[in-house]
C-alpha cells in the first residue's frame, strides 16, 4: 500500500490553497455555520444542495451525492485526470512539482513527449544523484581515514568487539570533533559548501556559514542495494552526545524507512538459509555477520515500517525477527508483526532472555548458541497472544480487551487461511466461542482489511453507499471535531459497530488519526474508491451542533454499543434454545456478560 505516493507536493498544495476559494470561482457560496451552501456545479438545481467545509477540505452534494477533496473538485469541474488537476493547483499554489514526479503520477494520461529530467550538470539547480553518490564516497572515505587518527573512536569499537577486517569491509570511520573537517576536505575535491548541505552532511542555519552535522562521531555508512554508500549514521562518542544515534536527512538518495542496514550483504546468505533475520542495531548486525551468520539486515534504530516490509519481501517469504526481552523490545516486535502482516510474509519472532541483544549474546555465547535460540524463535501469531494474554488478568472484560488487541492483526492478514487459523488461536487460548471472536471481526471475511491492498476502484453502480442514522451522527461527530477521536476509542472499538461500512470508515479514521494526528488525509486513504469518498465527504460537510457535543458523542457511543449487545444477545438466545447440556452453561455466561454490558451502557446515558 502506498496511499501517500502523491506525496509532498499534494500535501503542499492543500496546505497553501483555500477550497472554498478555489470552489468559489465557479459556484456562488454562501456562508452557513461552518460551511459553504451553493448551487451544485455538477448537476441542475434552483435551491442549493452542494456544501464546502473549507476547515477539512472537502465538498459534497446532498443533490446529486457528489463529494471528495480539492483535487476531485477540480478533476470532476476541468474534466481532467489527476496529474493535470495536480498541475493546475500546484502552479496557482506556487509549488514545484519536480519533473520525474511528474512522470510517475499514477493514473494520469501520460504524455507522449515524456520530458526527461534536465541534466544541467549541477551548474545550477540541484545536485543530480551522480554528485551526490560522488560526495557521499568521498565523505565515506574521509571518515574511514580519519578513524585512524582517533584513539577514542577506535577503542570504541574494540570495546565492542568489532575487528579491523569488519571496520574496513563496512568502512566504519570517525567524524572528527571541528565544525569544517569534512567541508574543508570536500573543498579540496572541488565540491561546494552548498553541495554537502544538499546531501545533508553539513547544516545550514540562519545564514550563517555551513558546518559539518556529524562531529565526534563513530560512522556507520548506510547503503543502497547496490553498495553505494547513500547516508551516514553517527553515534557519539561522548556520553552526552545528544543524540546518541544522529542520521543523515532523508535526501534525493535515501529515505529513512527505505533502509536496511547490511541488506546488500545479505543476498547470498537469506537465499541460502532462506529466510532473513531483522535485528534492531547496527552493532547487532556487525557481531551476527562477524560471527558468520551472513541472513541478517538491521532496522537500524528507527520503527519498523511498511518500506521494510517491501524490502525483506523482494528478499525472502520468511523472515524472524529478533527484539530485546525487555517492555520496549517486546512492544516494537508487536509493532513490527503488524505492519509485516499485511505482506503476506511467515514471520516469526525471538525475544531474547534477560538484558540481552544479539550483539552481548554473541559476544558471550557464540554464534551456534544464538542459531539454536533462533530455532525457538515463534509464528508472530503465536507470540502477539502470548504477550497480550499474558498482561490480562482472565476476567471477561480482559479477554475481551485481548481480542480488541488482536483484532487489527487479524484484519491485516492478506491470506485468509491464515487468518482463519489464528481466530481459532485465539478462541482456544481465551477459552471463549469462536464465534464470539469472528463476531469481532466484523462478520464478512472477505472484508478487504484497510491497508492490505489499494483497492479496485468499483464499478459506479449507481448506488450510494449509506451508514444508519445513529452511525451517521456518531461518524459525522468524530470527523467534524477529530479531537474527540480520543474519547470515542476508549468506549468503542470499531468492531462494535454493527454496520460494516461504518466500521469500516470508524478504522480508516482511528488509523489516519494515528498516523497523522489529524484527519487531512482522510479522503486520499479512501483510495479509489468513489462511493467511500462521497459518503465520507457527506459526512465531513454535515452540520453537527458544537454545544454539548462532547456528551453527544457519549449518548452516540452508548446507544451503538447497545445495539451491538443487544444483537449479541437475540444471537446467543437464538443458540440458546436448542444447543446440547454441555454447552448451556457457557452460553448463559455469555447471555450475563451482554446484559451487564447493556447495563453498563444504560449507566453512562
Ligand atoms: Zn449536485
Amino acid at each position: 500500500m502506498n496511499f501517500r505516493h502523491n506525496d509532498d507536493a499534494k500535501e503542499r498544495v492543500r496546505q497553501r490553497l483555500d477550497m472554498a476559494s478555489v470552489v468559489g470561482r465557479y459556484v456562488g457560496l454562501k456562508r452557513r455555520g461552518r460551511v459553504m451552501v451553493g448551487l451544485c456545479p455538477f448537476h441542475k438545481e434552483k435551491t442549493p444542495s452542494f456544501q464546502v467545509n473549507p476547515d477539512m477540505g472537502v465538498y459534497y452534494c446532498f443533490g446529486c451525492g457528489k463529494g471528495g477533496d480539492l483535487f476531485n473538485f477540480v478533476q470532476e469541474i476541468e474534466g481532467v485526470g489527476f496529474r493535470e488537476a495536480l498541475e493546475m493547483l500546484a502552479d496557482e499554489a506556487g509549488v514545484e512539482i519536480p519533473r520525474y514526479e511528474r512522470r510517475e503520477q499514477p493514473g494520469g494520461g501520460a504524455s507522449a513527449t515524456g520530458h526527461r529530467p534536465p541534466d544541467d550538470g549541477g551548474r545550477g539547480g540541484a545536485a543530480t544523484k551522480t554528485e551526490m553518490l560522488d560526495i557521499h564516497k568521498s565523505a565515506a572515505e574521509f571518515y574511514y581515514q580519519c578513524l585512524k587518527g582517533s584513539p577514542a573512536a577506535i577503542e570504541y569499537f574494540k570495546s565492542r568487539g568489532i575487528s579491523a577486517e569488519t571496520v574496513k569491509e563496512f568502512g566504519l570511520g570517525y567524524a572528527p570533533d571541528g565544525w569544517k573537517g569534512l567541508i574543508d576536505h570536500l573543498a579540496g575535491e572541488g565540491v561546494a559548501p552548498r553541495r554537502i548541505v544538499e546531501c545533508g552532511l553539513a547544516v545550514e542555519k540562519d545564514g550563517a556559514p555551513p558546518y559539518d552535522r556529524f562531529r565526534n562521531r563513530v560512522i556507520f555508512p548506510l547503503c543502497d542495494l547496490s553498495g553505494r554508500v547513500i547516508a551516514f549514521a553517527g553515534r557519539g562518542l561522548d556520553a552526552e552526545a545528544q543524540p546518541k544515534y544522529l542520521n543523515s536527512p532523508e535526501s534525493a538518495l535515501y529515505k529513512k524507512s527505505g533502509v536496511l542496514y547490511g541488506l546488500h550483504k545479505a543476498r547470498d546468505g537469506v537465499r541460502e538459509h532462506g529466510y532473513i533475520i531483522i535485528v534492531e542495531g547496527y552493532m547487532d548486525y556487525l557481531t551476527l555477520y562477524q560471527a558468520g551468520i551472513r541472513n541478517a539486515a538491521a532496522a537500524s534504530g528507527t520503527a519498523f515500517t511498511e518500506e521494510h516490509a517491501h524490502l525483506i519481501k523482494r528478499f525472502s517469504s520468511k523472515a524472524t525477527l529478533v527484539f530485546d526481552g525487555d517492555r520496549a523490545g517486546l512492544s516494537a516486535a508487536q509493532r513490527a508483526a503488524l505492519i509485516l502482516a499485511p505482506f503476506g510474509l511467515q514471520v516469526s519472532i525471538l525475544a531474547l532472555p534477560g538484558d540481552d541483544d544479539p550483539d552481548s549474546f554473541v559476544r558471550r555465547d557464540g554464534a551456534e548458541a544464538f542459531l539454536g535460540l533462533l530455532e525457538k524463535a515463534r509464528p508472530a501469531a503465536d507470540f502477539l497472544i502470548d504477550k497480550l494474554v499474558s498482561e490480562s488478568d482472565g476476567s471477561p472484560h480482559g479477554k475481551s480487551r485481548v481480542i480488541d488487541e488482536l483484532m487489527p492483526y487479524a484484519r491485516a492478514l492478506s491470506d485468509e487461511v491464515v487468518r482463519q487459523d489464528f481466530l481459532d488461536m485465539i478462541a482456544q487460548r481465551l477459552r471463549i466461542d469462536r464465534r464470539l471472536v469472528a463476531n469481532r471481526l466484523g462478520g464478512s471475511a472477505s472484508r478487504r482489511p484497510y491497508g492490505a491492498a489499494v483497492p479496485e476502484p468499483p464499478q459506479d453502480s449507481g448506488r450510494a453507499l449509506t451508514v444508519g442514522t445513529l452511525e451517521e451522527d456518531f461518524l459525522s461527530i468524530i470527523i467534524n471535531v477529530p479531537a474527540l477521536i480520543v474519547s470515542a476509542r476508549q468506549y468503542l472499538s470499531p468492531e462494535i459497530l454493527t454496520d460494516t461500512v461504518a466500521e469500516n470508515i470508524y478504522s480508516i479514521v482511528l488509523e489516519i488519526y494515528d498516523r497523522d494526528g489529524n484527519l487531512d488525509g482522510l479522503i486520499d486513504a479512501c483510495g479509489g474508491d468513489t462511493r467511500l469518498r462521497d459518503l465520507v465527504s457527506m459526512l465531513g460537510v454535515k452540520q453537527v451542533r458544537l454545544e454539548h457535543i462532547e456528551g453527544e458523542l457519549i449518548r452516540k457511543i452508548s446507544l451503538l454499543r447497545r445495539k451491538y449487545f443487544k444483537a449479541l444477545m437475540a444471537d446467543v438466545r437464538a443458540e440458546l434454545r436448542d444447543c446440547p447440556e454441555s454447552e448451556r452453561e457457557r452460553l448463559l455466561e455469555r447471555l450475563r456478560y451482554c446484559g451487564e454490558q447493556l447495563k453498563e451502557s444504560d449507566l453512562r446515558e
